[in-house]
């Protein structure tokens, strides 16, 4: 470890913690060296007395930290839930499935850090191009948080219209806009107004309700969003001054559950129970007679059953099941720093397919590349083999 006395004193100052704190999240492996380029950087990889899980402290000069960002809390029901939860007045707003991202300039220089808190080359030259990110010359301690979403993207490929751009299918959207080193956000407001002023894309509000009947609008939101395949909302205070909330469509529940079920020995587990009570609270609020809750049933039962066993004959014809995606590099630097950061990450990755297009930005790499589930494919062959159940 590189890091100096003076270093870690004035680290510990910044994050409120003591040089004993800290020295203990080092022998634990829960803080971390790592670096993008030359730029070395320290990362908690676990949330740790207060400093949430992805905090960022970069070891320049000023030892700038970047704060993780904060879990979002899940209504189970949305009364009497939004009516304890809020002060007055709720912002409605979409959730994006996509993943999120903070943007920060450091030293002059931009980086996009994912939510574990790794400098995403990807993400950060796709930001660096789509945007323009003077805002952060004017206030550098912010960082902008957003979801990046679209199909083309190697975390969470889901194809988004909105987001498409020709010959990729990628977009990102602002939610937040906080001060980096204390995770405190501007409000509402405030932070549309930024948006709008340095010409960035935001997420725009469904409806401002009052909390004592936001339970009536939100499930017409969310029935609507369900209608359209969205993935649900996120609740606000305007000022911010209570911690959001999500709520998410039962669309969105059976998705998740057919992308888990199709790895299903990867992550099944983790994914069933949470989806199948937020399906049950939901049928119970939404007062749903017999016949809507058995269609309901079918779509979870369907959900689950029939990615699993399409996996399933996948593996007996002899495939190899992988999680597929299709990313755009501008060269094939680009294309081999990612490669080598998706190894770093641990990601077992095979590249099924890599070509240059022509695009009006000229030409480009497309590569096709499988993210594989080793647990779910071994055992679906040795079970096939007569394996016994444990
Ligand atoms: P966690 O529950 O720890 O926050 P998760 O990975 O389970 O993380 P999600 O279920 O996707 O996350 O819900 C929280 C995330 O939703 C946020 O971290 C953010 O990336 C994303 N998000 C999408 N749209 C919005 C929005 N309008 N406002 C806030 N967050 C949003
Ligand atoms: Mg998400």
């Amino acid at each position: 470890m590189q890091v100096s006395a003076y270093a870690l004193d004035k680290i510990a100052e910044k994050l409120n913690l003591s040089i004993k704190d800290l020295n203990k999240a080092f022998k634990k492996k829960i803080l971390r060296e790592d670096e993008y380029k030359e730029q070395k950087y320290l990362l908690f990889k676990k949330g740790f007395r207060g400093i949430e899980k992805g905090t960022v402290i970069f070891l320049n000069e000023n030892l700038d930290v970047v704060r993780g960002y904060p879990k979002t809390y899940r209504a189970i029901t949305l009364y009497p839930t939004i009516k304890n939860h809020f002060i007055d007045k709720v912002v409605v707003e979409e959730k994006l499935n996509g993943y999120n991202i903070r943007i920060v300039k450091v030293d002059d220089e931009i980086y996009a850090l994912t939510r574990s808190g790794y400098i995403c080359p990807f993400t950060t030259k796709k930001v660096k191009k789509f945007l323009n990110l003077e805002i952060l010359d004017d206030y550098n301690e912010y960082m902008l948080c957003g979801e990046m979403i679209g199909l083309n993207n190697p975390y969470t490929p889901y194809y988004y219209k909105e987001a498409d751009k020709g010959y990729e299918n990628l977009g990102f959207y602002i939610f937040d806009i906080k001060e980096r080193e204390t995770n405190k956000s501007l409000p509402v407001k405030e932070r549309m107004k930024l948006c709008e002023k340095y010409n960035l894309p935001y997420v725009k509000p469904l409806a401002i309700v009052d909390k004592e009947t936001a339970h009536i609008q939100v499930r017409k939101i969310i029935e609507k969003l369900n209608k359209e395949g969205r993935e649900g909302v996120v609740l606000k205070d305007p000022d911010m001054a209570v911690s959001p909330i999500k709520y998410t469509t039962h669309y969105t529940q059976c998705e998740d559950l057919k992308s888990a079920f199709t790895f299903f020995f990867d992550l099944g587990i983790d994914f069933i129970f949470s989806r199948v009570v937020r399906e049950g609270f939901m049928s119970y609020e939404f007062k749903e007679s017999l016949e809507e809750r058995k269609i309901r049933a079918k779509d979870l039962g369907e959900a689950i059953l029939l990615p699993m066993v399409e996996t399933i004959n996948k593996v007996a014809n002899g495939e190899r099941v992988s999680e597929d995606f299709e990313l755009i590099f501008d060269s094939e630097e680009d294309f081999e720093e990612f490669l080598y950061f998706m190894r770093k990450m641990k990601m077992i990755i095979n590249i099924k397919n890599v070509e240059e297009i022509n695009t009006n930005e000229g030409v480009k790499i497309k590569a096709l590349i499988g993210k594989i589930y080793n647990r779910t494919n071994d055992k679906i062959i040795s079970y096939l083999n007569g394996t016994l159940w444990e």
